[in-house]
């Protein structure tokens, strides 16, 4: 066997991304024996974790335009995760965790609050219930009675979703609807039900979409909210949230 056969040197591991994933992949292996590359396409590592200086009327303020919110207890890892994917999620948070408190970075305690106003006909905050019924003409108002009434089951009872067979819709147009699986069988790429479907098919009100849920994540996540409502997977959003 030749002295420096590729069974000699160190297993190559690329990790493309230096996003809080990469950098937490990157640090959970920098002690075992492999060469790790990591590939990132701009020229400053951290993708969603960004904090940019906003500068005007006198005042120079840090803003993190992404990644913000991070706790100790949410990034461990947590041997009663419900998946694979779950789990290596975790490992990588947890690793993050690792890494920026080798740096020395500390994290303070802080609250998180939301809210929101359409044209200021209609607006609420989560702070308090006062907050969130705003106008006390609220209060008269069917319409408002139904979005809480609505809010209230989506919080009560959307999970049990998670528990039921994964819901599918249609099938994807795909090239492979009829290749053969491995067992022989014929299967079909078929697509999850979406948060929008969920939705229609237990008649929840538009103004729990319009002024609650689309808010709620497309406003955080930086998302269209068309394309929320049609493609973002409820099982994930009921998941997450
Ligand atoms: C507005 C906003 C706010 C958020 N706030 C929070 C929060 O408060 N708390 C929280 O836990 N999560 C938050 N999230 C989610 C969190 O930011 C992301 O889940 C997390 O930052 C994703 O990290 P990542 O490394 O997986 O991906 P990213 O941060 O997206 O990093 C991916 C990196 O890969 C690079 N890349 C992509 N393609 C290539 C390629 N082909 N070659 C080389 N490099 C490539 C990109 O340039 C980027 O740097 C927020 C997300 C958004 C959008």
């Amino acid at each position: 066997m030749a002295a420096n056969s590729s069974q000699d040197r160190p297993k190559r591991i690329a990790i493309v991304g230096g996003g809080i994933s990469g950098i937490g992949c990157l640090w959970g292996l920098k002690d075992l024996d492999y060469d790790i590359y990591l590939y990132e396409a701009e020229p400053r590592l951290g993708g969603h974790a960004n904090t940019v200086m906003f500068q005007g009327r006198g005042l120079s303020v840090p803003v993190d335009t992404g990644f913000i919110a991070m706790n100790e207890q949410n990034y461990r890892k947590n041997s009663r995760s419900a998946s694979e994917d779950e789990m290596l999620i975790q490992v990588c948070l947890a690793e993050f965790n690792r890494f920026i408190t080798s740096l020395g970075v500390k994290t303070i305690p802080t609250d998180m609050s939301f809210s929101f106003s359409m044209d200021r006909t209609f607006e609420w905050a989560s702070t308090s219930m006062s907050a969130f019924v705003g106008k006390a003409s609220n209060l008269l108002s069917p319409w408002f009675w139904r979005l809480v009434f609505d809010i209230a089951r989506f919080n009560l009872f959307a999970t049990g979703l998670l528990v039921q067979p994964i819901d599918l819709v249609d099938p994807l147009p795909s090239p492979f609807h009829d290749e053969k699986d491995l067992d022989g069988g014929h299967y079909q790429e078929q697509k999850l039900e979406s948060i929008d479907e969920y939705l229609g098919r237990n008649s929840y009100s538009n103004q729990f979409k319009k002024y609650y849920l689309i808010p709620m994540i497309a406003a955080p996540w930086c998302i269209d909210p068309d394309e929320f409502m049609s493609n973002f997977p409820a099982a994930t959003l009921i998941q997450f949230m």
